[in-house]
């Protein structure tokens, strides 16, 4: 760029200031000039404030001097926070006045009431700033979703640790035991022997939230296939069988032919397997579960039923948590990680199905596993004569 151009430009820029500068006092000489209650909103509200508000997609609201809502986005109704021409939560008129008194702008995160009734709380991030002379504009986001995701993801963290210090501990304790009693060779076999149960535990531990983690970030299958559920189940049963022998537990099948879901076979199986584990886990020896599968309309149906100690009713609701557990001491003894059902709940969702649970203490508990059953092309049941084709990627049912 020559001089004589450069010139030129900075003589524009200087204009352009200037005249920015002009408008800028003008129209703070004319705020300043107007009493707030009695200036018509129009005159008072720098323009274009309504249309701006109109495509916000946060709740956006501004008040008057009088704590009138004068203006707002479609989202503040929708949320809750204006009814009947004014700001329903004190917590935001004290925020707003605030403002209005000393001109700062606030930032706050408010936990709001959801409605007049019940206990519902909303996290709200409020941004409060002074509009002109007397209005406020204040900018609410609902953040209540980001922290139950944060107070989810802090709780398994914390829980993965705890869950992972006691086969670690375990195993150094026993490494020293082991330099201890070296000289001892029955003493060095029995702690190697515990040791290698820890190392396992510990691998089933990571495995488990390897899985976990996995089948929590792909909501969905990726390549959903033709699943063959009566041998899903026939292999998971098998796989089953040592558990089972061990405590003389008889594990009866009684699965209808052919049965069909679109889904990933290895998950099914896992799922399967898991329910039948913990069947024998928490049942006495010589007792008996059984392993059933059906059509039921549109849905199949895998049921583990078995004789085992049950499970209270109050503690229901909560055996699909990870890392919760009715007895944490049996748990751990059957080599439980507490996180067996947490995975066959996220297999069953994202297969599009769900697990349920009937118990009752001392006479023993049924999971029920349900998934959509295999559809062809033309929406109808897949028939059991011809099923290999697998269905077009990304549409499961398809
Ligand atoms: P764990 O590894 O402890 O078995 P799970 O997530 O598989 O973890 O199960 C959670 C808890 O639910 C178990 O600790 C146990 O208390 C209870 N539970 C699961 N299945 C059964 C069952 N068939 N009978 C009795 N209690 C069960």
């Amino acid at each position: 760029m020559d001089a004589t151009t450069a010139a030129v430009l900075a003589g524009f820029a200087g204009l352009l200031t200037g005249a920015l500068a002009v408008i800028a006092v003008r129209y703070s000489e004319r705020q300043q000039t107007q009493l707030p209650d009695t200036t018509p909103l129009a005159t008072s509200l720098p323009p274009g404030v309504g249309d701006v508000l109109a495509v916000l997609r946060s709740s956006a609201i501004v008040v008057d001097s009088a704590d009138a809502v004068t203006k707002m986005s479609p989202a503040a109704v929708a949320y809750g926070l204006v009814r009947d021409g004014e700001l329903v939560h004190a917590e935001l008129r004290h925020l707003a006045r605030q403002v209005r008194r000393d001109g700062v702008i606030r930032e706050s995160q408010l936990e709001l009431s959801r409605g007049p009734l019940g206990q519902g709380r909303s996290i709200m991030q409020a941004r409060v700033a002074p509009l002109g002379s007397s209005h406020v504009l204040l900018l609410v986001e609902d953040h209540t979703q980001a922290r139950r995701v944060e107070e989810v993801r802090r709780d398994f963290v914390a829980n993965v640790s705890h869950e992972l210090k006691t086969p670690v501990g375990g195993i150094g304790l026993l490494a020293e035991a082991i330099l201890d009693a070296k000289d001892d060779p029955v003493a060095v076999e029995r702690f190697a022997g515990r040791m290698q149960v820890e190392s396992h535990r510990l691998a089933q531990l990571v495995k488990e939230i390897v899985d976990l983690s996995r089948l929590q970030v792909a909501d969905t299958l990726h390549e959903p296939r033709l699943v063959d559920v009566t041998a899903a189940v026939h292999e998971a049963i098998d796989y089953s069988r040592v558990g089972s022998d061990a405590k003389q537990i008889e594990i009866a099948e009684a699965c209808a032919p052919d049965l069909k879901v679109f889904g990933d076979e290895d998950l099914l199986v896992t799922a399967v397997r898991n329910l039948i584990g913990n069947a024998v886990a928490y049942s006495g020896n010589g007792t008996r579960v059984a392993v059933g599968g059906r059509l039921n309309g549109d849905m199949v149906e895998i049921t583990v039923t078995d004789q085992g100690q049950g499970i209270p009713q109050a503690e229901q609701a909560r055996i699909f948590e990870r890392f919760y557990r009715v007895d944490g001491a049996r748990s751990r003894a059957t080599g439980g990680t507490g996180l067996g059902l947490a995975i066959v709940k996220h297999i069953c969702a994202n297969h599009g199905g769900d697990v349920t649970v009937w118990s009752e203490e001392g006479r023993g508990s049924t999971f029920t596993i349900r998934l959509p059953a295999a559809a062809d092309r033309s929406g109808g049941r897949i028939d059991p004569a011809s099923p290999t084709a697998a269905p077009s990627q990304g549409d499961p049912r398809a």
